[in-house]
Formats: C-alpha cells, structure tokens, sequence
C-alpha cells in the first residue's frame, strides 16, 4: 500500500506540476494517505445532506482523500449537485434553477451549483481530491456529452484540474472529459470493462461495486499491471473494507468514512504486512482444488485420537462453498465404517513465518472438534514423527465447553501427551454464533495467537533449538471439522444435533516484505 502510495503521489505529483504549466497554479497538494473517499461527502455521522457543501467541508475536516459528488444540469444550463434525477420532486433536467433553488437542503443550505462546490473545495484543502460524477442526461446521451463538456470548461476556469476526479458510469462521458482535458484523471463506474480495456480507451481507474471485484478478483492484479487506479464503491461494512484494505485498493468509497479510516489504521497492511495468499471463497462449487487438498490419511486409524468421522474427498455435502462462505460439514450417517461423515483440507501452498488470519464460525455441538491449525510443509499423518516436528493450533474448540477458544504449539519437549504443550484458552461469547478472526503471527522469534483484536497467545523462541522450537520452516494450513475423539467426546455426543458445520469466509495469509 506505502509503495503503491508513493508511486501515486510521485504520479500525482507528476500531474499536478504538468497541468499547473500555464495557468497561474495553486502549489502542489499532497493528497490524505489514506485511501477514503467519502460517499457523497462525509454526511452520515453528522447527519448531514447528502451532496452538501457542509458535507464536503466535513470530508476534508476528516483528511479522507477524497470526496464524492454527483453533478446535474438545470434545463437552463446551471451545473448543480444532486444525487436523483428530481429535487423535491422536480426534474432537474426539465427545470430551471430559480425554480429549484427555492428549495433549501434539509441542514437549511442552498441547492449547491458546481461552481459554489468547487469553491468550497479549494479553500483549507489539502487532503481531499474533488471526486466529480457526471450523471448522464436522461434525455440524450448527446446531452450527456454537453454537461461534461462544461464541467470540464468550468473546472479549468476555477483552475481546479489539480484537485479533480471525473467518474461517470457513462463511458462516453470520460472519453468527452479525456478529450477536452488529456491530463484529466477518469473513472469508469458501470463495472462491464476490464482494467486492460480502461487501459487501452484512456480511462485512469475501474471505481466499481466492490461484488465486480469479487467476482473478478483477476481485474485486481490486471489493474495494478496496467496502473489502473482501484476504487470500490459503495463499502459501509468492515469485512468488505478489510477485504479491498487487504488488496491495495487505491480508493474505497464509503458513506462510512470514520469507520473506514479506523479499519485501515487497524489492518495488516498498515503494520507492514502483504497479502501473499488468500481464498476469500467468492465462488460456488467444491473448494478450490488449486489451493486446497483433501486429507484422508488417517481415516482408517481414527486420526491417533479415536475419532467418529471419516473424511471424504470432493463430497459437496462434506465441503461446499456458496454464499461468499466454505462450509465443512460433519453428517450423522454410516460412511466407510464410520458414524459420521465430514471433511479435512490442507492448503496447498505453505509458508515460512508470517500472518495467518481465518474468519470462522464454529459448530456448538456437543460431540464437535473443529481445529484451524498448521503442520510443517511436507508432513503427511502417516510420517508418524508427531509431535517433534512440530504443530501450531490457533484454533481448537470441543462442543461440550462452548466458546472456550485454545491456542496451543507443540514439540518434541513441549506436547500434549506429556501436558507440557505451549497453550492458552480465551472466552469468545458467540463463538458459535458469530463469525471471528482467528489469527497467527509468527517470526523465528516469537508466535502470537489472536482472536479479532484480542491476542491472548504468545510462546517465545526460548533458543533452546529444535525440540523446543521446530518452527523456523514453512508451514501449510489445515482446516477440519472432527466428530468424537478423545476429546470431542469427553463428555459424549449429542447425537440429534447434526449436520454441523465450521464456516468460513475467507483464508489470507501476509507476510513481512
Ligand atoms: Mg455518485
């Protein structure tokens, strides 16, 4: 995010000195480091209008990086800031603007005009980035065209080009803003074009509906090849910040901008992590055989522990993804000998030191034992050298001590069988209800286990070698949902309540760089 920042603003920068050449130029603005753009202004909180003047002062009280607004032209040519097509039920388009402007903003401000707004969004700003929609004319897209035209003509008159970003969900539009302003910084809104194509038409970003990027999450990489700005609109809920935070994003529009400016204050990426590796489990079907791997091994011998479950390979009903979820699902059936059926995967790829963060919802059944854990790359159950090769659990829960969370690392001197394991315990109220981030943090210094914001594990390199710490080698993820066992079973199995599930929305993996 720094380095794609740096390169922004040096861009930026870049811009601003080239389109300040000839005119009388205002100095340079080093836009906020953040990557919020307010929706309509900052007007939420406050409980402000939408699109007003005093909406917009917030945003840049607020240093967000940029600041949204919709323009419309009255039917005698006045460029005004509205978000519908009517204001207090009349046509804008098909309206002159003494008869709207009779109508105050619900804050008592006036029906602002484009040229007001961009006053207001020159002085005390050198945050925020004037972020200009231009609706398109809902009598001709010729219309259309005209409005962008004198939006630009207007934008160079106030010498404001510096502080401007044009998006429209009309591509012509842009092309028409291009046109008449080359240096003009575009977005394109309606989500159907690729990053290549934006690309190849002149267009400087794909500001979409963030589910474009979920179901085209290759557009992401595709933009940063080709230096297409990224934006997502409208983002108001945390995990879909933290999704587009964790994937660079250049810009998130939100009506929610505190809430924005404290997820990123608060993400991996602002503590120097980078995302290497994630399945965020946006498709449909079995999981994706590219990142996972189904582990049966130990079926036959009960997995050392008694366990009720066998586990099947590519069995929908065992592992599903739909709804932006993976479900492993344990069944109550007769399976190869067993009594329950249910599923196990390991990740494909494994890592050595890094940030492992699993959003997960837990079954609460009696007789469950849903494990998030790693072994070290290359181990397979068979191999039989456990625990001196070493395992981090970071999350083991048993249906009979409901929402009593356990981390725990074990080795050769350290392990369960013994009671000596590395492992702590915390209370998290709906564990089985809600969905939590359950996270590692590991270097060759030190482990440390987390729930959302809590970390209540933390196991330090003693240097003491091999059979106290066989952690400095890479690791693969393990995601199951065993029935029974010495443990799940501890205090028997509540045989009417399956199917039961563990769920997950998403796997990411981060490392330092
Ligand atoms: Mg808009």
């Amino acid at each position: 995010m720094i380095k794609n920042l740096v390169a922004f603003l040096l861009i930026s920068a870049w811009f601003t000195s080239f389109s300040f050449a000839g005119n009388t130029g205002k100095g340079k603005v080093s836009f906020a480091d953040n990557s919020v753009v307010a929706h309509r202004g900052a007007w939420k909180k406050n409980n402000l209008p939408e699109n007003s003047i005093a909406a917009l002062k917030h945003a840049i009280e607020l240093k967000c990086t940029g600041s949204e607004f919709d323009v419309r032209m009255t039917a005698d040519g006045e460029l005004i800031i509205n978000h519908d097509p009517e204001y207090n039920k009349l046509p804008i388009e098909k309206t002159k603007f003494k008869d709207l402007a009779v109508f105050k903003l619900t804050n008592g401000e006036k029906l602002p005009t484009l040229e007001e707004y961009i006053k207001a969004g020159l002085k005390n700003n050198s945050s925020t980035r004037l972020v200009c929609e231009i609706k398109p004319s809902e009598i001709s897209k010729e219309r259309g065209k005209v409005i962008a035209g004198k939006v630009v003509d207007l934008v160079k008159k106030m010498n404001a080009q510096h502080m401007v970003v044009y998006i429209s969900f009309d591509y012509d539009i842009l092309k028409k803003v291009k046109v008449l302003d080359p240096e003009s910084i575009t977005q394109y809104l309606e989500g159907d074009k690729s990053p290549a194509q934006l690309k190849s038409d002149g267009i400087s970003g794909a500001d979409y509906h963030y589910s474009v990027f979920v179901s085209h999450p290759e557009w992401i990489e595709m933009a940063k090849k080709n230096n297409i700005a990224l934006n997502a609109w409208t983002v108001n809920a945390a995990p879909e910040m933290d999704w587009l935070i964790a994937n660079n994003f250049d810009f998130i529009t939100t009506n929610e901008p505190e809430i924005l400016m404290e997820r990123i204050k608060k993400s991996p990426i602002a503590n120097g992590w980078t995302l290497k590796w994630s399945d965020e489990f946006s498709y449909t079907g079995l999981p994706d055989s590219t990142k996972w791997v189904y582990d049966t091994e130990g079926n036959a011998t009960g997995w050392g522990n008694g366990e009720a479950q066998f586990y099947t390979i590519a069995r929908k009903e065992n592992s599903h993804v739909e709804n932006g979820k993976l479900s492993l699902t344990a069944i109550r059936e007769e399976c190869e000998s067993k009594p329950y059926s249910s599923a196990r995967l390991n990740s494909k790829a494994a890592w050595q030191f890094g940030r492992v963060e699993v959003r997960a919802k837990i079954p609460a059944g009696i007789g469950t034992w849903p494990a998030i854990w790693m072994m070290p790359g290359g181990w397979s159950f068979n191999d039989g050298n456990w625990p001196a090769i070493g395992e981090i659990d970071i999350l083991e829960h048993v249906g009979h001590n409901v929402n009593v969370i356990h981390a725990s690392a074990h080795s050769k001197d350290y392990q369960w069988q013994a009671g000596t394991q590395k492992t702590a315990v915390i209370k998290v109220p709906g564990a089985t209800e809600n969905f939590h981030n359950y996270i590692l943090e590991w270097n060759s210094e030190v482990m440390r286990i987390c729930v959302d914001d809590t970390c209540y594990f933390e196991y330090k390199n003693e240097g003491l070698g091999e059979t106290k710490w066989p952690y400095n080698k890479p690791f693969y993820l393990i995601l199951n949902l065993a029935v029974g066992g010495a443990w799940g079973s501890a205090e028997g199995m509540d045989k009417t309540e399956y199917p039961q599930a563990m769920e997950v929305e998403y796997v990411r993996f981060y490392q330092k760089m």
